[in-house]
């Protein structure tokens, strides 16, 4: 077999740690016990209404999904108020951000992202043979000015992860329209909003606005793995000027998405008693976590978040990292991200914030 160059030397993504992985390496039976604040997923589980809807979609698997996404597609683009024409749906929108890089990326061409943001950018990058240009961030947040000054004429793309996993840290809806002014027309702009519904109202930055109003160099990914509860089924969607989605369905494949997530996110959207419950519930998991951390040991320092995860400056996140999966507890080290001093922290159900707090402070 002769494999591309470049593939060979493809840096791997390091998941958050599977509950089942963990059992096995330390020999725990009751994996019940376990608790997973490494990938932030909605730890209240999916919406019930979306359960019923699986559970009546299970006996159609025999066919293949709608790859047109028809009645979820209509619905999200009332939700929204924009066209059909202007949603795509991918695999999660990890595909999505694939998506991007089949139709824009290839030797001799860059994306520009901020170096503390989602690793997949980097990946994705990678695996298209193109450049990834990262730009330092300040106070954990993107700096706007330094990717804009980074932009080649090979630039392709400027991606910008708001809130930021892993530092849940917000732009300002005004530094995003400036620059989106600024930036020259041969780049998109992509907007990775996947913990978006967790912002307070008043910070979003309303780009599907612009979106509507027929502004052509903005992407927007939202995903349904997050505030919905759905990480499992993978299905995400991207909010995009006719021409942008169009090019990008053009390298979907015919059956992206399974007919079990659209029927799951279909019911999802109409359950807002289960968005707003999982909001509240994270609202007071961060506010709990704020309160606690800084009287753990010496005082913890932590990112104040905008997600529904927070990182948290332990020392050494590698070893705490080991030491809180004895207490069956997995967080996320943030050494791949060049944080070895740091670790993210899912916000979960009351009770798992306690235990988690609990586990930090007799680990520390
Ligand atoms: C979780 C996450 C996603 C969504 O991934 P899916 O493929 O939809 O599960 C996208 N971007 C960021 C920054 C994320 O943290």
């Amino acid at each position: 077999m002769i494999c591309n160059k470049w593939i060979e030397n493809l840096p791997v993504y390091e998941p958050g740690k599977p509950i089942e992985e963990v059992a096995r390496e330390l020999g725990f039976t009751d994996i019940s016990e376990i608790i997973k604040v490494a990938s932030n997923e909605n730890e209240i589980g999916p919406s019930p209404k979306a359960l019923k809807a699986m559970a009546t979609a299970a006996t159609e698997m025999h066919r293949y999904p709608d790859g047109g996404c028809f009645a979820l597609k209509r619905k999200l683009a009332e939700q929204l108020g924009v066209k059909p024409q202007n949603l795509l749906f991918g695999n999660g929108s990890n595909e999505l951000i694939e998506f991007l890089g089949h139709a824009l990326l290839g030797p001799g061409t860059n994306l520009v992202m901020s170096e503390g943001a989602f690793a997949v950018y980097r990946l994705v990058a990678a695996l298209f043979n193109a450049q990834a240009i990262a730009t330092p961030m300040k106070k954990f947040a993107h700096d706007l000015d330094a990717m804009l000054a980074a932009v080649t004429p090979q630039t392709r793309m400027v991606i910008i992860c708001n809130p930021n996993n892993p530092t849940g840290t917000i732009v300002s809806a005004a530094k995003i329209k400036a620059f989106l002014k600024k930036l020259p027309p041969h780049v998109l702009a992509v907007l990775d909003e996947a913990y978006l519904e967790y912002m307070p109202d008043d910070k979003k930055p309303d780009l599907i606005r612009e979106i509507q109003k027929g502004r052509e160099n903005v992407i927007v990914l939202r995903t349904f793995s997050k505030i919905y509860g759905l990480a499992g089924l993978r299905i995400g969607y991207a909010v995009g000027n006719e021409k942008v989605i169009g090019t990008l369905s053009r390298v979907r494949q015919p059956f992206n998405v399974n007919a079990m997530a659209e029927a799951a996110a279909l019911a999802a959207l109409d359950d807002t008693k289960h968005l707003e419950k999982s909001r509240k519930t994270n609202f007071q998991g961060l506010e709990l976590f704020a309160q606690k951390l800084p009287t753990i040991g010496k005082g913890l320092a932590f990112v104040p978040s905008y997600a529904n995860f927070i990182l948290v400056k332990t020392g050494n996140g590698r070893e705490v990292f080991k030491e809180l999966q004895k207490k069956k507890v997995i967080v996320r080290p943030m050494d791949g991200y060049g944080l070895p001093d740091w670790i993210r922290i899912t916000i979960g159900t009351p009770a798992q914030n306690r235990t988690v707090l609990k586990a930090l402070k007799e680990v520390l």
